[in-house]
């Protein structure tokens, strides 16, 4: 049976990669019918939050995941906060000294750093030199004498360590490129390089899929699960699979403070989850040759880790959203208005909520459903409909504004006032007449009354709007324009 985990840490806001992280996982456990893990490694008091947490699982709820096993659901290995599970740290810990697979270590930084700078000087691999990996009774009196403290380290063996990366094939690691590394600190606390794999172990994790940037970690892990092994505390080593780099600007890697990798940046947006997660789906994965739109469900049918690609993924933000524009228009249109909600009842410059007028945005949704991109744009879309007055851009009035639009205005005032108002084919006659007797085709003659009415030079399609908008409102609209 798959057993996979996503095991985020709560430090700051959640970022595109680890939501990319999550998507491979779930997806891979749904596919195989697997169990999705859901752990939270909060070791790090100075860095975790419990606002964080709280974020962690407001998002993944929002993107629509779910979990087997995990906060809130529980499961068979609670509990799945690492904080809470100290007790099992230590345990392991002490067995792992006990069996000769971890070593106390009395090397103070300054020491270390002095025999680092000296290695690379020498042109050595730099990594720590397992000085104590042997400390005789009295040395040890002595140096506890002195009031040094110490550090566990994990025993590396002393061989090469080989897998099969489920991404990147073959990977081998030499001895001199992984020392012996800490896995509990002076003062007691576990640090991630043992509270990872004992988690991974006790809670039976089959595959290990995370990004690229831990693929170091992995030899000292399965190294480390060896020695679990021996010590039955584990059973199986896992299967792992590291998910490639995702690049953002100028070719760097994206990093979780680029303001570009914020989760909340796309969804105060208004990406819909299934928009974002098609297009994050896509870093790395492919779905086919010829197909880039598709639904989660479509998603996990097809998702296979043979798949996935080894070669740095570039975050495309035009691309996410013409993927997530596809995504709106793919809605059927009450749906979409429900999803605009959030936007609409928002108070938003002299628009209040009590302003917003139901019938009116059932009548403006489908024209604007197949216009936007996100759904924050519904805003300027709509506003002229629930405003008092228009906005004034003023840019938008200079432009259409030229010189004899006064002229046109009026006629065209005229003639929409003579209009029948029941469809938006006779007032689009009535500017277009407008227009004629004025020398200017439709998209001329239109441009000041779009200005006018709605206060900008773009938007949703004029003669619709007008008509939604209605006769009276129109025509004052007008009529302040041309006071
Ligand atoms: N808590 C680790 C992180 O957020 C998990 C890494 C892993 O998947 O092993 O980076």
């Amino acid at each position: 049976p798959v057993r996979v985990r996503f095991c985020p840490s709560p430090t700051g806001n959640p970022h595109v990669g680890l939501v990319r992280t999550a998507l491979f996982n779930w997806a891979f456990a749904r596919h195989n019918g697997g169990t999705m893990v859901f752990r939270i490694e909060d070791t790090d008091a100075a860095r975790d939050s419990e606002e964080s947490y709280e974020q962690l699982l407001d998002s993944m709820r929002w993107l629509g995941f779910d979990w087997d096993e995990g906060p809130e659901v529980g499961g068979p290995h609670a509990p799945y906060r690492q904080s809470q599970r100290m007790d099992i740290y230590k345990d392991v810990a002490q067995k792992l000294l006990d069996g000769g697979h971890a070593y106390h270590c009395y090397c103070t930084t300054e020491e270390l750093d002095a025999r680092r700078e000296a290695a690379r000087a020498a042109g050595k691999p730099s990594g720590y030199d397992g000085k104590c990996r042997v400390v005789t009774p009295e040395q040890k009196a002595a140096y506890e004498a002195e009031g040094r403290s110490s550090i566990v380290r994990f025993r590396m063996p002393d061989e090469a360590i080989t897998f099969t990366d489920l991404v990147r094939g073959e990977l081998t690691f030499t001895p001199e490129n992984v020392p012996d590394y800490g896995i509990v600190r002076a003062n007691g606390a576990p640090l991630y390089t043992l509270v990872n794999p004992v988690d991974d172990a006790l809670m039976e994790i089959t595959h290990v899929l995370r990004g690229e940037d831990l693929l170091s970690s992995t030899p000292r892990q399965i190294a480390l699960y060896k020695a679990l092994i021996e010590l039955g505390v584990a059973k199986e080593i896992p299967a792992f699979g590291h998910l490639p780099y995702v690049m953002g600007e100028g070719n760097k890697k994206l990093s979780k403070r680029d303001p570009q990798a914020s989760l909340n940046l796309y969804r105060e947006r208004g990406f819909l989850p299934e928009g974002l997660l098609n297009y994050l789906s896509l870093l790395g994965w492919s779905f086919s040759a010829d197909q880039d739109i598709f639904s989660i469900e479509e998603m996990v049918a097809k998702f296979e880790l043979a798949d996935v690609n080894a070669n740095p993924a570039r975050f495309d933000l035009k691309k996410a959203e013409s993927i997530n524009a596809d995504h709106i228009r793919r809605l059927d249109v009450k749906a979409f208005a429900e999803a605009c909600a959030p936007w609409l009842r928002a108070p938003h410059a002299n628009w209040a909520p009590e302003d917003f007028d139901p019938a009116a945005w059932e009548a403006i949704a489908p024209h604007a459903q197949t216009r936007v991109t996100v759904l924050s744009d519904i805003t300027a879309n709509v506003d002229f409909l629930f405003l008092k007055e228009p906005v004034e851009d003023e840019a938008s009035w200079i432009k259409a504004m030229k010189e004899g639009s006064d002229a046109l205005l009026r006629t065209a005032r005229e003639k929409l006032g003579a209009a029948d108002w029941s469809s938006p084919e006779s007032l689009k006659n009535a500017v277009l007449a407008a227009g004629e007797e004025h020398g200017l085709k439709l998209g001329k003659a239109q441009a000041p009354v779009r200005v006018a009415v709605t206060g900008r030079t773009v938007g949703l399609p004029l003669f619709e709007s007008l008509e939604i908008l209605g006769r009276e409102r129109t025509l004052a609209r007008i009529d302040a324009a041309l006071a």
